[in-house]
């Protein structure tokens, strides 16, 4: 396995599935030009998932509300922050009761495609999103696999 320096500061996203930790980074817009350095770590041997992808941020505190969209990618994710080189918080990830610009409706004759408008989902008791606009209900993973 590869040596990833442990974190003194930042964020882990843990137990992503694995081969989706570039699609995470992507969905938290997270890049090297707007925070410290960035560790995806592929393929890592789990005992829960098999294989997993890890993701290290050095020096941001991802907040709660972003954490959770890696919900629509990897439901069992888990979230560490680490604080002075320990883990100062644990959390899951939850999928986001709404969803307001974020993900695209793979309905293609829904207005938001059409216009190209600002797209929102509502969470339904299921775990599917229904498009606000054609009411139209989808999995997670659909809504962000572009
Ligand atoms: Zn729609």
């Amino acid at each position: 396995m590869l040596n990833v320096e442990p974190l003194e500061n930042g964020t882990v996203i843990d137990h992503i599935k694995s081969g989706k930790g570039k699609k995470v980074l992507e969905m938290l817009g997270i890049s090297e030009l707007n925070v410290g350095r960035v560790a995806l770590v592929m393929n890592v041997p789990s005992k829960r998932l098999n294989k997993k992808d890890i993701v290290k941020i050095e020096g941001a505190f991802v907040s709660e509300n972003q954490t959770n969209l890696v919900a629509l990618i990897s439901p069992n994710s888990t979230i560490n922050i680490i604080k002075n080189g320990k883990v100062s918080e644990k959390r899951n990830v939850i999928l986001p009761k709404v969803l307001d610009g974020i993900g695209k409706c793979p309905n293609p004759n829904c207005m938001t495609n059409l216009e190209h408008s600002k797209m929102k989902f509502l969470l339904l008791k299921n775990e599917e999103y229904t498009c606000h606009y054609c009411e139209r209900s989808f999995n997670a993973e659909e809504l962000v696999r572009n």
